[in-house]
């Protein structure tokens, strides 16, 4: 089986570097399941997806990452979390500015090199 690997325009509404996005998921009409990223069928039981729009959740996990791979265009240090979504999805990414276990997540565009672009959790203030 090949894997297919989504751009990242693929993975959140287009929105610029600082604003707020949404993930763009697949939730199967048969076993209810949310997959991120987007899926043509439902990997565990092959029903009919539709999208799902992710945009609200809770910090469950975060860690401080000290040491980047070879060739990571990205500067040490930075904060990575998992966040909880409503749809019963848990997905991890990188932390925009400082959040706590149990925060409230709203998801940005965020850049991590200059040029480079992806989703990444943010507290939300309001
Ligand atoms: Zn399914």
């Amino acid at each position: 089986m090949t894997a297919i690997i989504p751009t990242e325009e693929e993975r959140y509404l287009p929105a610029t570097v600082g604003e707020i996005t949404s993930l763009l998921a697949s939730t199967c009409d048969a076993c209810g399941r949310t997959h991120f990223p987007t899926v043509a069928e439902c990997p565990a039981c092959g029903g009919v997806v539709h999208e799902t729009r992710l945009s609200r959740g809770r910090l469950s996990a975060l860690t401080e990452v000290t040491a980047t791979p070879p060739g990571a265009l990205i500067e040490q240090p930075y904060n990575v979390g998992v966040t909880d979504f409503a749809e019963k999805i848990r997905v991890i990414g990188l932390l925009d500015g400082d959040a706590v276990v149990g925060d409230e997540i709203e998801v940005v565009v965020f850049e991590y090199h200059p040029e480079r672009s992806t989703f990444a959790f943010r507290r939300r203030t309001s």
